[in-house]
């Protein structure tokens, strides 16, 4: 059942970080309008399932008033909510503090704050880490995300083959990662990847949303366009078995999907993500209505 909805605020990051998996940068383009995101809500009431609002990108504190006005309109609906940063404004953990506040006092359910190598070189003293302090001082609900570089280890998990070597870390290889973390990792053959494994792409249970009006299912894979269709209709009418990338991602993984459409590859992937990424990106001009926005293609 669909629960979430994640607004992708903006595509704008003060960081570009490599493992990104949606090309957000400094000049990365693209930021919803207080009436757009007035629209999404309205449309997420009527689908009659979603639990959930999140706000994140990008970093969705470079647009703080319309990020606080998000919360209180969703808040005021009766969604719960949740927003994730990076925590760049957290100077201090007083400073920090002025800017959770309103966060607190709009009672949202979920801070998810990005704690790890690729957002700040300092381990013991960064923002994430004054940001944490100080939400936990407010009594925020707090998570927080640490993605690693890319660690090759040895297969110790039963789900593996044992001695095969395990890419940790938790890095996805999708959008920048591809073309920043691959390098240097092991790789297994193009047939094995015959799953999605992360995504349940027949009943999606969260949906992100970006400001061009594409509905997410993975990043850069639209279920359509929520400016075209409303939002509540496109989830209604959405059937895997008729969406041209879905389907064979769904019945085979990316093996299908390269199949299907006679992809050229290459032999070898670190992984399913890899493989799929790239298949996409060979298809992007062929189903641009399914394979967007460009920009998380690395595209202009
Ligand atoms: S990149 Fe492809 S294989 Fe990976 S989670 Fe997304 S849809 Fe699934």
């Amino acid at each position: 059942m669909l629960t979430g909805i994640h607004f992708l605020l903006t595509y704008m990051c003060n960081l570009k970080c490599d493992h990104c998996f949606v090309y957000s940068g400094p000049d990365a383009k693209g930021t919803f309008t207080l009436s757009q995101i007035r629209k999404v809500l309205d449309e997420a009431t009527k689908i009659g399932t979603i639990k959930w609002i999140y706000f994140e990108g990008g970093e969705p504190f470079l647009f703080y008033p319309l990020m606080l006005e998000g919360i209180k309109i969703a808040r005021g609906m009766g969604f719960k909510t949740g927003v994730v940063t990076n925590a760049y404004y957290a100077t201090s953990e007083e400073d920090a503090e002025l800017w959770l506040l309103p966060l607190s006092e709009l009672g949202i359910s979920d801070l998810s704050v990005s704690d790890d190598s690729f957002h700040s070189e300092e381990e013991k003293d960064n923002c994430a880490k004054r940001a944490l302090a100080a939400a936990k001082r407010l009594g925020l609900p707090l998570d927080s995300i640490c993605i690693g570089k890319p660690t090759v280890e040895m297969g110790i998990d039963k789900e593996q083959d044992k001695g095969a070597p395990v890419i940790g870390g938790g890095a996805m290889f999708r959008g920048r990662a591809v073309e920043k973390l691959v390098e240097g990792l092991p790789k297994r053959r193009w047939e094995e990847f015959t799953e999605c494994p992360y995504e349940d792409l027949k009943k999606p249970k969260r949906l992100h949303l970006d400001p061009y009006g594409n509905v997410h299912l993975c990043q850069g894979l639209s279920m359509g366009n929520m400016w075209e269709t409303p939002l509540s209709i496109l989830v209604e009418n959405y059937d895997a078995d008729s969406h041209p990338i879905c389907k064979p991602l769904v019945s085979g993984g990316p093996v299908l999907l390269a199949k299907e459409y006679s992809v050229r590859h290459d032999e070898e992937y670190v992984d399913a993500c890899h493989f799929c990424y790239l298949i996409r990106l060979a298809l992007i001009d062929r189903f641009p209505q399914y394979l967007a926005p460009r920009q998380v293609y690395g595209l202009e």
